[in-house]
């Protein structure tokens, strides 16, 4: 267990630098996320597909803007200042409105914990 969490691996993000820094996607699941993509997460939401493995990033505020439902405009909101890197199950192309859902359940989990 140390020697993973001491290893390197390649970022799961860009898949072009390799970092020891990790990032909590789910319950149990960590990926590598380089610190270059950790500052980009900063500004923009990034999904990973657990089912085919692509990364989608998109501004905040741009999801923000689109949202017309206001409970899901304030978890949303709530997450601005996160660096939030989440897996999902399934990808944008397969469900939009998953990913919504997913965001904001994900606010709920996150509650429980550190934020
Ligand atoms: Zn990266
Ligand atoms: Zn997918």
């Amino acid at each position: 267990m140390e020697d993973y969490l001491n290893s390197k691996g390649l970022c799961h993000v860009c898949r072009q630098e390799t970092t020891t820094i990790h990032a909590e996607i789910g319950p149990g699941q960590q990926v590598y996320v380089c610190e270059k993509c950790l500052e980009t997460a900063k500004l923009n939401f990034i999904w990973i597909c657990a089912h085919c493995g692509s990364v989608y990033i998109r501004p905040k505020s741009l999801v923000i803007k689109r949202l017309t439902d206001p409970g899901l405009k304030k978890a949303y909101q709530a997450c601005e200042d996160l660096q939030i890197i989440q897996g999902i199950d399934m990808c944008a192309e397969c469900d939009a409105e998953g990913i919504v859902e997913c965001v904001a359940a994900a606010k709920g989990a996150q509650n429980r914990g550190h934020c």
